[in-house]
């Protein structure tokens, strides 16, 4: 099984639900008996997503980022070397076109911090192989992005329980 043509998403904007929405994409193509590889950009946690998939055979997960937060304004060195070998595995894993849909969860994020150039994803998204279906996440994803993608959704927090104070819950949120 494979796809005839792979087209290019994005799911941004500031409510939840782009990774969770990038995880059940791939737990369905994953289904359909497409390959899936997940390319985490500033993320060292172990997510429970990482948990399940290891347990489904055509799904893989990779991890490029610490677990602590990245200041946008002070980034470590180590933040950016990890997000610049994240974009270099996320080439490689896609030029391959061994792997019928790849998402890069939170590159837009990276962008956004300067931990990747826009010019850099720009081009990873225009040479794409044909048949590869790519998902980039993350809040603040960047106009010329979009308009390279054939489908955008943006996430709108109308209500978030964090407003209530209740903070990430295992599970739910990671
Ligand atoms: P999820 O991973 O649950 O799909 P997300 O990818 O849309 O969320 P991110 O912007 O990546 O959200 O945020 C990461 C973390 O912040 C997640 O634990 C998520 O549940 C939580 N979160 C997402 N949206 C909100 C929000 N509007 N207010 C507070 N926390 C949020
Ligand atoms: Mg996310």
């Amino acid at each position: 099984m494979s796809l005839k043509k792979g087209y290019i998403h994005i799911y941004t904007g500031n409510g939840k639900g782009k990774t969770t929405a990038a995880l059940g994409l791939g737990l369905r193509a994953a289904g359909a008996g497409l390959k899936v590889y997940m390319i985490q950009f500033m993320k060292g946690r172990r997510y429970s997503e990482i948990d399940a998939v290891e347990q489904l055979q055509n799904f893989t997960i990779v991890q490029f980022g610490r677990d602590e937060f990245v200041s946008k304004e002070n980034p470590e060195q180590i933040d950016v070397d990890l997000a610049q070998k994240g974009l270099k595995h996320a080439e490689e894993i896609i030029k391959k076109g061994e792997y019928d849909l790849v998402i890069l969860d939170e590159i837009n994020v990276a962008i956004d911090f300067n931990l990747v150039a826009l010019k850099d994803v720009l081009k990873l998204v225009e040479e794409k192989p044909e048949k590869v279906e790519l998902v980039l996440t993350g809040r603040y994803a960047p106009q010329e992005l979009m308009k390279n993608a054939d489908l955008v959704t943006e996430m709108l927090e109308i209500k978030h329980p964090f407003q209530k104070g209740v903070l990430a819950r295992k599970g739910i949120d990671y």
